[in-house]
């Protein structure tokens, strides 16, 4: 058949292994999956009795406006509603953009190692990759200006970054965005927006009303706990967003999922409540790092990544044994390295309990 020649070449995405395969695989009651940075406290309580309480017709297509919705997140972040675009998480998001901005001939410039989403829609849409390493785990924004030319098409700039969690400060990202050329668009992947506590970061949506090449990224899936539904948006000036909106699927969000999305966009303290618990978290990580002399990035967001002085594949095996799923740096391009997402305090004390032992076992700490 007569498929573009890049999908030969191409794997699907390989996800962080189920909950209920890790547990017949060890014969284990209880698995903790910290692999893919969801809230460990799922959602707010509000979706659950919503969705215990309302019914909904099955046989009516969504609103593909996602009005409501569209209402409720414009009036939260304070933009025009036109400023909105919905997609299927941010996942969609990331292709409907790829789509329509990318093809042979033009390049996408982004951080290595980032999101993987960006450079495996640009393999599909046939663009050229251009990924510019970074510095110390973070953004290196000048070298990225660096790899800009006439045909660039899109920057990628995740902020915080996964897998590192690090930020880039307003200060680089304003001297950045001031540089761009104003005919490539600058996408900042804000998936952890919420739990980003530095006061180095500035809100962002300002730069909207000022570059009509930049958008923003946002997501249900990680604080709010939604990942299960599948809602993300995109802020961006209205000419932008009407742009994209044609590439778009027709009902790329269903009646549920943004239905939901309302409701937990009303408990704000569902949200306060599980950054503190967050950054409890990433203290005990932070002090058993330093402790035992293992490099990490400062994070600003609901994982760490950290230095586990030998193979991270071996690390990954053993803590899955002893019933925690975690990421492995080789799967992440940080061969050496786990990726970690917060637990709960019970989960967290536990996990670096078994961490400590595993690493004993394996000769790296005395
Ligand atoms: C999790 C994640 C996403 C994907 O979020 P969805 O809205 O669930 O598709 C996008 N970008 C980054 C950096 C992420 O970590």
């Amino acid at each position: 058949m007569k498929f573009k020649e890049q999908i030969y070449g191409m794997k699907a995405y390989q996800p962080g292994k189920p909950i209920e395969e890790v547990q017949r695989e060890f014969g284990l009651n209880e698995v903790v999956k910290l692999a893919s940075n969801e809230n460990p406290f799922g959602c707010s309580p509000k979706v659950k009795e919503f969705i215990k309480e309302n019914g909904i017709n099955f046989a009516i297509y969504p609103d593909g406006y996602a009005q409501e919705l569209r209402t409720a997140v414009s009036k939260h972040i304070g933009v025009e509603e036109s400023q909105l675009l919905f997609g299927n998480g941010s996942d969609d998001l990331i292709a409907i953009i790829s789509r329509a901005l990318l093809y042979p001939g033009v390049n996408t410039v982004m951080a290595d190692p980032s999101f993987s989403q960006y450079a495996h829609n640009a393999e599909i849409e046939g663009a050229e990759i251009r990924k510019v390493p970074l510095t110390d785990g973070k953004h290196d924004l000048k070298k990225m200006l660096e790899a800009i030319d006439e045909n660039t098409s899109i920057v990628w700039v995740c902020n915080p970054n996964n897998p590192t969690g690090t930020i880039v400060s307003d200060e680089e990202l304003s001297a950045f965005l001031e540089k761009v050329p104003k005919d490539v668009l600058v996408v900042l992947d804000e998936a952890y927006y919420e739990y980003i506590t530095d006061p180095s970061y500035k809100d962002t949506l300002r730069y909207i009303e000022k570059y009509p090449n930049v958008l923003i990224m946002r997501t249900f899936s990680k604080a709010y706990g939604l990942a299960a539904f599948r809602v993300g948006y995109a802020i961006a000036q209205a000419d932008l967003i009407a742009k994209l909106d044609p590439v778009r699927a027709p009902f790329n969000n269903t009646v549920l999922s943004q239905k939901v999305a309302i409701v937990a966009l009303e408990d704000q303290e569902f949200i306060k409540e599980s950054v503190e618990q967050n950054e409890k978290g990433k203290q005990l990580y932070v002090e058993f790092c330093e402790k035992h002399g293992l490099k990490y990035y400062p994070t600003q967001t609901n994982f760490i990544l950290f230095e586990v002085k030998t193979d991270s594949d071996v690390i990954f095996q053993e803590m899955m044994k002893r019933g925690f799923i975690v990421r492995s740096g080789n799967a992440l391009g940080t061969p050496g390295f786990i990726r970690v997402s917060f637990g709960t305090e019970e989960q967290n004390s536990k996990f670096l309990s078994l961490l400590e032992e595993v690493l004993k076992e394996q000769g790296v700490l005395a």
